[in-house]
């Protein structure tokens, strides 16, 4: 089975790593991930519609980033990923994992 390969503009290959899963539990809501993404795979929800557990407010108060305890980033779309990892550079709370996929 073959991997998915990008290629840069000087014509080296690369392997993207696609998004696989996002961890509700750790997101602030902080929509980071949203505003970097260049594709259309987030899409923030109302905490309330989901079954996540209590929400440690505490915690997040004072790790100096901004959160929404209201809401909580989901996976809309996550087939138009394009493998770029942006979102993983800047989410504070390292909520997602990312991998090689294999060719369609
Ligand atoms: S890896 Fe890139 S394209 Fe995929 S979800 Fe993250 S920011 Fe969007
Ligand atoms: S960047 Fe991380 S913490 Fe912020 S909304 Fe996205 S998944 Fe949640």
């Amino acid at each position: 089975m073959s991997t998915i390969i990008g290629i840069t503009r000087s014509g080296k290959e690369y392997v993207p790593e696609f998004i696989e899963t996002l961890d509700q539990t750790k997101c602030i809501g902080c929509g980071r991930c949203f505003k970097t993404c260049p594709r259309d795979v987030f899409d923030l929800v109302d905490r309330d519609d989901l079954d996540l557990g209590d929400f440690d407010d505490d915690d997040w108060s004072d790790d100096g980033f901004s959160d929404d305890a209201a809401m909580v980033m989901s996976l809309k779309d996550p087939m138009d990923c394009i493998g770029c990892q942006a979102c993983f550079k800047v989410c504070p709370k390292a909520c997602m994992t990312h991998a090689p996929q294999p060719a369609p």
